[in-house]
């Protein structure tokens, strides 16, 4: 019998591709190992094991793999089982799915070098026959490849012969083998197997008694080890007893302390977990009672909940439940970066359950959570994390809770795959036959509309805990303040009025405008003229602090000029505004009150959103300015007012949901305001008051606003009532873009009769160099998705056939949010 193995290789190939394996690897590989297969002329990649069969490729010959990496699946069944539903509904290839999915020190090395511990011992008898055979080698020649492993030991498998001889002393790497993963070891000291009798320990310290700073040591290491019954690091004894690390070094040169370690998880949460969850309310009972009714008979639940109704703590309750049946639990964040608070909540009631995955999380940090949940441990049972947390090898989950379910940030836009984690977490608690709660305060209408139609269960929470009166919105005109001279800068006498009293009663301001920089447009008030980015249909906006001139697509900068570039005067000057002029305006308005900026320009770094977030909780910032990463769940105590400068840019944008999107946005925001004891009041500036979006905004009528967006999307044929496919062209030759996108609509268009839009152009036709053209396919409700999608991919197929488009990127969106 010959075995083939189809693989699945991390790049965007439309088939599994196969490859021979020997009798005696068919009966050792299970689906979901790593292999290192070669690919292409040269290339060596880390595929996944796929499936195990007798048929050969009818296209090539198979070639052989080199070797297999795993001795068990890091890969589940069930994992693999939602990546293939990813990659079939969302039109990429599993191998996208698998790139997204796995954390980079997952890939090979190819080069890695075997070389001889120069230092060590080597005891021959204590070696099996394939390691002699290697120790042997390296006696003969100064290093070894993989590939030369290989041959002398006539096998693939042999990561664990390799391992074990490091583990022995024999051999260093001077790469990691494979893995770039390098655990994290943790120095641990403890006192000297000669001195744990009573007797001897006395002749010690009576001997120490000259060198009073090592006895100092030995004794604070008692003190500790009496009080923490768990292994001493040496950085907690230098801490606790005041000591240099020489001071400890004399101690293990003397052999009186011993140095040992410990492989230690890199993300290290200290102590929590005792904190009882908190009791809740009789209408949050009401609704954690109602969620359980619901999950009886619907997969999927909705919770719409005010801003700070205590949705989180009606999570807690649910989680708990689970953690108690030794079931596992996904809580889905829009951006994990911003939660730290919540992270911290979680940790306090479920202590080190809890795992973080985020993808600011180094390389490493992500693998340790990936084995974690692959070993089904107890220290992963609770993830918390952002979309791609869903990729993970989860094998016993019973929740998955969708906490801000509408954010726009759960859908990927680049590259492939282009899923929504809402949805596709809904997919992946079915396929582990377990319950997905949907949270938010102000429902995505897919969600809104979901549920009205009976297909998720619904339930509501009308009142913030304590009571606590919904913030006070307050709609300012701004045509009316400017024409009556009452505004300073970009504030109104009004919002300045609002300020000053929340300030001297001492409470906190958060001010939201949703653009950075300083101003997006510099424009000369001789020619009207804009400075435009050279490689993007963009202006630049100006950034004060650098004094320069940067587009928001791609990054170019360039000094602010000091004379218009087209007409040569000196009036160049700036319009509209963002969070940095702000910035500045409120230091001019309260020179005494201390302002900080949160936007993209100033949290860049691992953790630099949670200072200025500390900092604000600490009361250290009176007067926070920012985008709209201040609306994502953040619970600050003391804010009293939030000023939202402008709110016709949010409703202006060319989009279909930008008038759902202004209304969830600015609940949110004014969300922040006022959450303990005291009513907060929201102060929104506009040009149009009298906005209907605005109206609802003001009187929280979340159900107008539903119905009458709804409207609009029957009459215009859009989500939820309609499905999106966009399909992008991009190529940096105008005409060439041009043909493609005709061809592919015109081939449409044979099928397909009506429901094609465009190609054309959006509002930005090119960036970074790169022109962009979009049709968009409407697909009604009584039209078969997946056959839509077949005939996608045939005309794809062909698209992909021609020599002239060959070089135009072709983007498939699914669901185009
Ligand atoms: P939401 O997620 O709905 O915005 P949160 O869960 O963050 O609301 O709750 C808002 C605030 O009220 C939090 O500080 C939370 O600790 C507090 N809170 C909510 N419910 C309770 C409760 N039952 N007991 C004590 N505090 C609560
Ligand atoms: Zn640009």
């Amino acid at each position: 019998m010959t075995y083939f193995l189809d693989v699945i290789l991390p790049i965007p190939l439309q088939k599994a591709f196969t490859y021979h394996i020997t009798d005696a690897e068919a009966q050792f590989l299970k689906t979901g190992m790593r292999v290192a297969v070669p690919f292409g002329k040269s290339k060596i990649y880390t595929a996944l094991a796929y499936t195990i069969h007798n048929n050969p490729p009818i296209a090539y010959e198979a070639k052989t793999i080199h070797q297999i990496l795993d001795e068990e699946p890091i890969v589940t069944d069930l994992q693999l089982k939602h990546w293939e539903w990813i990659a079939n509904y969302y039109l990429c290839s599993l191998g996208e799915v698998m790139r997204a999915a796995m954390p980079n020190a997952f890939i090979l090395e190819s080069e890695t070098i075997i070389v001889k511990n120069e230092t060590a011992q080597v005891d021959e008898l204590n070696l099996d026959d394939d390691e002699f055979l290697i120790f042997e080698a390296l006696q003969y020649q100064s290093s070894l490849k993989i590939q030369d492993v290989v041959s002398i030991l006539d096998k693939k498998r042999i990561l664990p012969v390799v391992n074990a001889l490091v583990e022995k002393g024999v051999l260093q790497l001077q790469e990691e083998l494979y893995e770039k993963y390098k655990p994290k070891l943790v120095r641990y000291v403890r006192l000297h197997q000669t001195y744990k009798s009573e007797e001897k320990l006395q002749e010690l310290l009576e001997v120490l008694s000259r060198a009073p700073k090592q006895r100092e040591v030995i004794l604070a290491l008692f003190s500790l080890e009496a009080s923490e019954q768990k292994p001493i690091k040496v950085s907690e004894l230098m801490e606790r007893s005041d000591a240099s690390s020489s001071i400890i070094k004399a101690l293990v040169d003397k052999s009186i302390l011993e140095e040992y370690y410990i492989q230690t998880d890199r993300v290290q949460f200290e102590g929590g977990g005792d904190e009882q969850t908190k009791q809740l309310t009789d209408a949050q009972s009401i609704v954690l009672e109602d969620i359980k009714v619901s999950f009886k008979n619907k997969s999927v639940t909705l919770l719409h909940g005010v801003t700070s109704s205590g949705k989180t703590e009606i999570y807690v309750k649910l989680i708990e439940e689970q953690l108690n049946l030794g079931k596992q639990v996904l809580y889905l964040l829009p951006e994990i970066a911003l939660t730290t608070q919540l992270v911290q909540r979680l940790q306090d009631y479920f202590g080190d359950k809890v795992a973080v995955f985020h993808s600011r999380y180094s390389s490493n940090e992500r693998v340790e959570v990936w084995h974690n949940l692959n070993d089904n441990l107890e220290k992963a049972q609770l993830v918390i994390g952002a979309r791609s947390a869903l990729l993970l090898p989860f094998s016993n989950l019973g929740l998955i809770i969708v906490d801000e379910e509408h954010e726009q940030s759960y859908k990927q836009f680049d590259p492939a795959p282009r899923y929504h984690a809402r949805d596709a977490a809904i997919v992946l608690a079915n396929i582990h036959k377990a319950k997905t709660l949907l949270g938010s305060a102000t429902p995505s209408l897919e969600s809104y509309f979901n549920a009205s139609q009976g297909r998720y269960g619904f339930v509501e929470l009308k009142t913030r805990f304590n009571n606590v009166l919904m913030p006070d919105i307050e709609l300012v005109d701004l045509a009316d303040k400017y024409k009556r001279k009452r505004m300073k800068g970009h504030f109104s006498d009004r919002l300045i009025e609002e300020m000053t009293e929340t300030l001297d009663e001492g409470f906190q301001i958060i001010l939201f405008q949703n653009r950075r920089g300083f101003s997006p447009i510099v424009e000369c008030t001789t020619c009207g003229n804009s400075p435009q980015c050279p490689n993007c249909d963009v202006s630049l906006t100006y950034h004060q602090f650098r004094d320069q001139l940067r587009c928001h697509y791609c990054g170019y900068h360039t000094v602010m000029p000091k004379t218009c570039q087209a007409c040569g005067n000196a009036t160049l000057d700036t319009k509209g505004f963002g969070t940095e002029q702000i910035e500045e305006e409120v230091k001019v308005l309260f020179p005494d009150k201390k302002v900080a900026r949160m936007d993209l320009d100033t949290t860049r770094g691992k953790h630099g959103f949670e200072k200025i977030i500390t900092k604000f909780e600490q009361r250290e910032i009176d007067i926070l300015v920012g985008t709209q990463m201040l609306t994502k769940g953040l619970d600050f105590r003391h804010v009293k007012l939030v000023g939202i400068m402008n709110a016709d840019n949010l409703l202006n944008f060319p989009d279909f949901r930008a008038h759902e999107r202004s209304y969830q946005l600015m609940t949110q925001v004014a969300g922040r305001a006022g959450r303990t004891d005291i009513r907060g009041k929201v102060l929104i500036q506009t040009y149009n008051p009298h906005h209907n979006i605005l109206q609802q905004v003001s009187t929280n009528a979340y159900k107008e606003m539903y119905a009458e967006q709804m409207n609009d999307r029957y009459n215009f044929k859009y989500p939820p009532i309609y499905r999106l496919i966009k399909i992008t062209f991009k190529h940096k030759d105008y005409n060439r873009v041009n043909l493609a996108a005709d061809w592919y609509a015109k081939s449409l268009r044979q099928v397909f009769k009506s429901n094609i839009l465009g190609p054309e152009f959006p509002p930005i036709s090119r960036i970074r160099n790169l022109f962009n053209k979009n049709i968009l396919i409407k697909i009604p409700q009584n039209q078969s998705l997946s056959k839509t999608k077949d005939a996608i991919m045939k005309i794809d197929n062909s698209f992909n056939a021609v020599k002239d488009f060959r070089s135009v990127r072709v983007v498939l969106n699914v669901d185009n949010y």
